[in-house]
């Protein structure tokens, strides 16, 4: 079998530097490395973009922007990819700020050797993967895999922040599964958390890939709807709740499970202006969702004709 080429993106204006490069690439021994080329500033970041790239090496000059507003707007967009900085100076200050915009290593094209470039792949990869592996720890739910709520915490403050400055306006859906204590008590635990993790995948075949679904704490998810009104917000409630009722669950043993779920809806600016009422008020719809009889959606304009 033939070792994975590594895809390595290198992001430069400068013909000569990626011949150069792929020359350094090359004569390495152990070979491995397959190295792209963008020349400039909007394909270096359509590339990274892509999420296909092991690693990239960044020029610190790019015309008008330079390797540094890469390297943020990328990161900000959510690349993940590990980046060397490339510069032709020997200035402190522009190792710092490429250290502090994200940077994993910084090399000089004068003193590159292929020697010297292999090492800095090899640490920026193993470093960028545990990097990775700790992203994931600290931002994803252990068992569904969704965003825990640390994470959701901190976008839906952001994005509420973003969403009244913009005037744009904001949906939260608050989904809880009904009786799920029951299926707990009657199948055992390893079997709800089956269930669990199949109603986090169907949640996510539901929304958009802007939308954030995240596990709230036990068997409650909140759905975080960019730019979607009170309508919209509707819709995609009752939809996720369809997602859950419609198809049954299935044990190991292929038993049939049927769950249903109930959501409260609330919507900035309709229901609040910040994260914090945003999230009582979905959490205030919810709970009348449960007091009228579960297995629906209560919208948080509906609560004063709650009795
Ligand atoms: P309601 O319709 O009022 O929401 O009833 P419920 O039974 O769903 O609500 P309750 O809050 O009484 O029970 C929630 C249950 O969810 C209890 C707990 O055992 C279960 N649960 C919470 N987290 C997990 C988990 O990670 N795995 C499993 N298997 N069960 C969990
Ligand atoms: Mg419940
Ligand atoms: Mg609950």
């Amino acid at each position: 079998m033939y070792p994975v080429m590594k895809k390595i993106l290198l992001v430069d204006d400068d013909r000569l530097q990626f011949r150069i490069m792929q020359g350094f690439l090359a004569a390495l021994p152990a070979g491995g490395y397959e190295l792209a080329w963008a020349s400039n500033y909007a394909e270096g970041l359509a590339m990274l973009l892509s999420g296909d790239y092991a690693a990239g090496l960044l020029d610190y000059q790019l015309g008008e922007r330079d390797g540094l507003q890469l390297i943020r707007e990328a990161t900000a967009r959510g690349s993940r990819t590990p980046i060397i900085f490339l510069t032709a100076e020997t200035a402190e200050r522009v190792d710092l700020a490429a250290m502090d915009a994200g940077a994993l290593d910084y090399l000089i094209k004068g003193e590159i050797t292929a020697r010297i470039l292999e090492r800095s792949l090899r640490y920026a990869l193993k470093l960028g993967g545990t990097l990775e592996a700790l992203r994931l720890l600290t931002t994803r739910d252990q068992l569904t895999g969704l965003w825990n709520r640390r994470e959701l915490d901190r976008f839906l403050k952001d994005e509420c922040e973003r969403a009244m400055r913009f005037g744009h306006s904001l949906g939260l859906v608050m989904v809880d599964l009904d009786h799920f204590k029951r299926i707990n008590d009657t199948h055992g635990h390893p079997v709800g958390d089956i269930v669990l993790r199949e109603v986090a995948r169907r949640f996510n075949r539901q929304v958009r890939s802007v939308d954030r679904v995240a596990r709230f704490g036990g068997e409650e998810f909140v759905l975080i709807l960019l730019q979607t009104d009170l309508t919209s917000a509707m819709d995609v409630a009752r939809r996720v709740c369809a997602a859950v009722a419609r198809d049954p669950f299935f044990t190991e043993e292929q038993h049939p499970l049927t769950i249903t779920a109930s959501a409260g809806v609330a919507v900035l600016p309709n229901h609040a202006a910040d994260a914090r009422v945003l999230l009582a008020m979905a959490d205030r719809a919810l709970y009348a969702a449960k007091l009228q009889g579960r297995n629906r959606v209560i919208a948080a304009s509906d609560l004063g004709r709650v009795a």
